[in-house]
């Protein structure tokens, strides 16, 4: 037989992985300059045409050089993302990220770690996340939890360990409608919820009709008296009440549920207690925020994100469970290739594959651990406490301009408010365009990036101070692009016909 040659993607001689190796370090630092240079950017700039053609090209056969792709990446790629690294990015729910979290990125992905299972160190750095999450929410020490991609899937894994509980480990087997009996099952949520939370209703089989949508207060937290008469009422028609989700920081307002009087209702009507924490959990971690949540240490299951407040780079979601014994019943399959042995690398059980639905994934838990063990739960918690206080001062320069009006509570870090025509000559809808609009100008402009919201049928400006960078003279510069960009919005004042020439 011919003698068949080595072949590998690495490179090949000693002076190729010296190229490679001063190539990495300047992409490394091109990095570290963005960051240290992030405010002199704009926040976001729209796509040139000509930029967003560049990536419709024929899959490549031939290879191009790394510094012609990091070319690539630092003028094509680079200038036209999000901008949530940017501190005057205050859109949707984004978090800042860490320099420590970018570095323990590129650890793990040199590792190349697979964390569906096995006896690897890997799997005990993300089992000293699960502890420190546990410790954090006060859960016994029968708690499970793991790494996902953010609070979409961690909603949607309480919502399934919840129906396994609910219809026992037979409805893996037989599906929803069988194993309920006759009962339909039903679940409850405030309207305020994210959509994910009903969306999970739909992908589990239970069906997003399976889930009632509670009104809320006027600070918009759920109305325990709605969910009592409700869950009573549902008894009453036969259906089985299994399930009850509070939020701790709702996506539109930032308002926190009652956790504690909805801990009492899941108690005395023996539901499941899921708490969707993705922003608003983390505030655990400081002193001032912490009391805002009490009773989240009562909940049956925890979806929480790291990639928000806590401020680790995307994508790091975490669902915490109090028995993990639960979450097992949901998730445990026997399979053959997966079987465990008491020693060696198929040791270790239970393992990550057992807990949801991924069987490969990746090293999340680096880049979390790396977060919180170089900045310490004290500083990350300052950075969440300052988001409030910044929340406050917006709302306070708000309440004292006319041109503007709050829409909603500031309870944690989220403002809405909205531009008004301080002539009053603009009718509703007029106004609700005008928001939006001014919205779309403040993007453009690269200066600030709020987000919108609909609250009560109104367009709403909705920031939402999440980025440990952003400090008070950011929110001054939103609010005089505001206030400048709104007044030019407006329609020009109607001018008499007597005083034309
Ligand atoms: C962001 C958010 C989600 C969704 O989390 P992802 O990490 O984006 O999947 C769910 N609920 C609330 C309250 C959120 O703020």
């Amino acid at each position: 037989m011919p003698e068949l040659e080595s072949f590998s993607l690495d490179p090949a001689s000693p002076a190729e992985w010296s190229a490679l190796r001063a190539q990495g370090h300047r992409m490394l630092d091109d990095l570290f300059d963005h960051l240290a240079h992030i405010r002199e950017r704009p926040v976001w700039q729209p796509i040139p045409p000509d930029v967003r053609a560049a990536f419709d090209e024929p899959l490549p056969s031939a290879p191009v050089s790394l510094a012609e792709a990091h070319g690539r990446f630092m003028s094509q790629v680079l200038p036209y993302a999000v901008g949530n690294t940017h501190p005057r990015f205050m859109g949707w729910v984004h978090g800042g990220g860490t320099v420590e979290g970018m570095l323990a990125e590129m650890l793990a992905a040199g590792l190349n770690a697979n964390l569906g299972g096995r006896d690897q160190m890997p799997l005990e750095v993300e089992r000293q996340i699960v502890r420190w999450m546990r410790d954090l929410f006060g859960f016994p020490a029968t708690a499970g939890g793991l790494l996902v991609t953010g609070s979409s899937m961690a909603n949607l894994i309480g919502v399934l360990v919840a129906r396994t509980r609910a219809l026992g480990m037979v409805s893996r087997e037989t599906g929803v409608a069988e194993a309920s009996r006759g009962q339909p099952p039903i679940a409850y949520a405030a309207a305020s919820a994210h959509g994910c939370v009903a969306q999970a209703f739909a992908l589990s089989g239970l069906g997003t009709q399976a889930l009632r949508r509670i009104p809320v207060d006027a600070d918009h937290r759920l109305d325990l008296a709605a969910l009592q008469a409700q869950i009573t009422a549902d008894r009453t028609a036969g259906l089985q009440p299994f399930l009850v989700v509070g939020t701790a920081g709702t996506v539109d307002t930032g308002a926190v549920d009652d956790l504690a009087g909805i801990a009492d209702v899941a108690q005395r009507e023996r539901l499941w207690f899921h708490v969707d924490g993705a922003f608003g959990a983390l505030g655990r971690l400081s002193p001032h925020v912490a009391p805002l949540l009490r009773g989240i240490e009562c909940a049956d299951s925890i979806a929480l994100d790291f990639h928000k407040w806590g401020q680790v780079p995307y994508d790091a979601g975490f669902i915490l469970v109090r028995d993990q014994a639960d979450q097992l019943a949901a998730f445990a399959s026997p399979a053959a290739y997966l079987s465990r042995h008491p020693r060696g690398l198929a040791a270790g059980s239970p393992w990550p594959c057992d807990l949801g639905p991924d069987l490969s994934r990746g090293f999340r838990a680096l880049k979390v651990w790396f977060t919180l063990v170089t900045q310490g739960t004290d500083r990350l918690g300052a950075a969440i406490a300052q988001s409030c206080r910044l929340a406050q001062r917006l709302q306070a320069r708000i309440l004292a301009e006319p041109a503007l009006e709050l829409l909603a509570p500031v309870t944690l870090n989220i403002v809405c408010f909205r531009y008004r025509d301080p002539t009053g000559a603009l009718d509703a809808a007029a106004t609700d365009r005008l928001n939006a609009e001014l919205v779309a100008d403040l993007h453009e402009s690269g200066l600030a990036v709020p987000s919108t919201t609909t609250l009560g049928g109104r367009t709403a400006i909705r920031v939402a101070l999440v980025n440990h960078r952003t400090d008070a003279a950011d929110l001054d510069v939103l609010l005089d692009a505001v206030l400048r960009l709104g007044a030019q919005r407006l329609p020009d004042p109607v001018l008499s016909c007597e005083a034309a020439p």
